[in-house]
């Protein structure tokens, strides 16, 4: 299910509301999963990996860094490089704009 698009998209504005709450962040055994099942290069990881810039403690960065993908670290790593010096509270997922993790095949079939 989730190599179609459509599905992603509507997953993808529900981690978007559940970005909103700030409470958490995906857990490692989530992100190892995704890591696995989505492609690397999709939207969805994109969110999850800015969401994890955003909200995730260095302690909690510590305790997971060793267990999460290769992949996905470096991805931080990029994110906390081209974002530095911007406000935390811009970088969170949920201040982005609806449409910058979503998939759509044309500017004319972005959400309105
Ligand atoms: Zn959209």
């Amino acid at each position: 299910m989730l190599q179609d698009v459509n599905f992603r998209n509507a997953v993808i504005t529900e981690l978007m509301c559940i970005c909103k709450t700030g409470n958490t962040i995906p857990s490692l055994r989530s992100i190892t999963y995704m890591w696995e099942v989505i492609p690397q290069n999709s939207k969805m990881v994109e969110l999850i990996a800015e969401y994890w810039a955003a909200e995730c403690s260095t302690e909690e960065f510590d305790n997971s860094v060793e267990m999460l993908p290769g992949g996905f670290v470096k991805m931080l790593a990029r994110i906390g490089i081209r974002d530095k010096g911007m406000s935390s509270d811009i970088r969170k997922p949920s201040k982005r704009e609806k449409c910058r993790y979503h998939e759509h095949a044309s500017e004319s079939e972005k959400c309105k």
